[in-house]
């Protein structure tokens, strides 16, 4: 490390359980965020500011207004240009830090994907904001030994706990029972920013939480059996750490049976915090510019950019990405969605 980079982390290096050698070994991290909505946005800045050399983030989703009263990375501008959440993330927090390696992909984990997606990555820090991708994330780590952070936010209250596969408490072992039920049933009639909104600050407290355990494991300081699950709750000021026990019968990190993986699972449609649901059943990518020619000529209302393109088809509203994804805003029923996709785009 040069005298310049010494100076520039100097503050993190006197911090004596990081100093030199935990700051070198930040340098050569790699580190993959999956979703960059709140918790992500928060995470992304304060890994890229503390110096994580390569850093991935990936999102599916577009920056709207709606998202930057909690979403930090975010301005009017990238709304106005509608810009993916992963290039204009990029964008930011390349001017954070020209020191670390920042790359922003557009695009949706899926179980085909995810080894692509997350390849090379030491730790995966979660951004998302369904469990049906935690759970697969979950058995991805687990499978090939990955340390992860689960986190997740609502309201004014949050939570997060680091998981190292094998030796500490995984997804599995904490939101499933020894009968291999999980309990989506019951999480299907949660809360969720959908329906109860979302608090900056309840974001901040868990993103800098889930950051900080980033930064200890990706410094070579994490001890797994000191693992704890975090909660807090901004508005009430109820905070609470505990220890969660592996549990033997876990069909993750106990039996090494991953469906998330296998696709036996399928993600859900419906996104957090808006009416819309997103079609992602083309395997292929789109020429955009093609598209959107043809779609003009047709007399259609078409905005676009080098990353995607809308279409008004009132009452509903229709973003389409490269990768042959479609973000229909409007409803919530995907047969409607899928009928409008099937018109426009094709099958
Ligand atoms: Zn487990």
């Amino acid at each position: 490390m040069d005298a310049k980079l010494r100076e520039r982390y100097s503050r993190q290096i006197l911090f004596a359980p990081i100093g030199e050698a935990g700051q070198e070994r930040l340098r050569q991290a790699w580190a993959v965020i999956v979703g960059c909505g709140a918790l992500g946005s928060a995470v992304a800045g304060l890994l890229a500011r503390a110096g994580v050399g390569h850093l991935r983030i990936v999102d599916r989703d577009f920056v709207e207004p709606s998202n930057l009263q909690r979403q930090t990375l975010f301005e009017e501008s990238d709304a106005q240009e509608l810009l993916p959440k992963a290039v204009a993330a990029e964008r930011r927090l390349r001017g954070i830090n020209s020191d670390v390696e920042i790359h922003g992909i557009v695009g949706d984990v899926t179980p085909e994907n995810i080894g692509e997606l997350l390849g090379n990555a030491e730790l995966l820090l979660d951004g998302t904001d369904n469990f049906e991708t935690r759970l697969l994330i979950n058995d991805y780590a687990v499978k090939n030994g990955l340390p992860w952070i689960y986190a997740a936010v609502v309201a004014s209250q949050g939570l997060t706990m680091p998981i190292h596969p094998g030796e500490s408490a995984c997804l599995a072992c904490l939101a499933e029972d020894d009968s291999g039920e999980d309990d989506s049933g019951r999480r299907a009639n949660e809360p969720t920013c959908d329906t109860v909104g979302v608090l900056g600050p309840a974001a901040g407290v868990i993103a800098s939480l889930e950051a900080a355990s980033a930064i200890k494991i990706l410094a070579g300081q994490a001890q797994p059996r000191d693992a704890r699950l975090i909660t807090a709750d901004v508005w009430t000021g109820r905070f609470h750490s505990m220890r969660v026990p592996r549990r033997e019968n876990c069909r993750a990190c106990g039996q090494a049976q991953f469906p998330y993986l296998e696709g036996e699972a399928q993600p859900r449609l419906t996104m957090c915090g808006r009416d819309s649901v997103q079609i992602h059943e083309r395997g292929r990518r789109l020429d955009l510019n093609a598209l959107g020619r043809n779609l003009a000529a047709a007399g259609n209302p078409v905005r676009q950019n080098d990353f995607l393109l809308r279409l008004q088809v009132p009452p509903y509203e229709m973003t389409v990405f490269a990768d042959g994804r479609a973000i229909i805003k409007g409803t919530r029923d995907t047969s409607v969605a899928r009928s409008i996709y099937a018109r426009y785009i094709g099958g």
